[in-house]
């Protein structure tokens, strides 16, 4: 895959909020925290309901596509480690059917060129290292 951030700079720190989520995504599969009273989505992983208060969350899988809401283009490496990957799209995702659920990340082996807002992308997987994967998007 091109467009990927290193392995070695990237460091998840899954809390009690969201390692359901970096479970899930280790099965590759994506997952969103929807309030158990009043079925809210409420991402990223939050200990309150943004609407009601409560703490409960069901975890719902969710298929990946979604569409671009926006993005930059990463050329200057700021982190040196960072340099052989650039350019590098960084892009935040939108969602459909969860209440505006935006998730930011990598559109991999693209043009940047390419790449724009309200852009249809789908799903896929950067195996970071055993156990630990994040979600990339593709063009489609
Ligand atoms: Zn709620």
């Amino acid at each position: 895959m091109q467009g990927l951030t290193p392995a070695r700079v990237i460091h998840l720190t899954p809390n009690v909020w969201t390692e359901p989520f970096w479970a899930a995504t280790a099965e590759h599969r994506l997952v969103l925290p929807r309030c158990t009273a009043c079925s809210a989505y409420r991402f990223p992983p939050t200990p309150f309901c943004w609407r009601c208060r409560a703490q409960d969350v069901d975890w719902i899988e969710h298929d990946g596509h979604g569409t671009i809401y926006s993005f930059t283009v990463v050329r200057h490496a700021v982190i040196p480690d960072m340099a052989d990957a650039l350019p590098i799209v960084a892009a935040v995702v939108e969602l459909p059917d969860t209440d505006g659920c935006r998730v930011i990340a990598n559109v991999v082996d693209c043009d940047p060129s390419d790449v724009h807002i309200g852009a249809a992308v789908a799903l896929d997987w950067y195996d970071v290292r055993p156990d630990e994967t994040v979600p990339v998007f593709r063009l489609v």
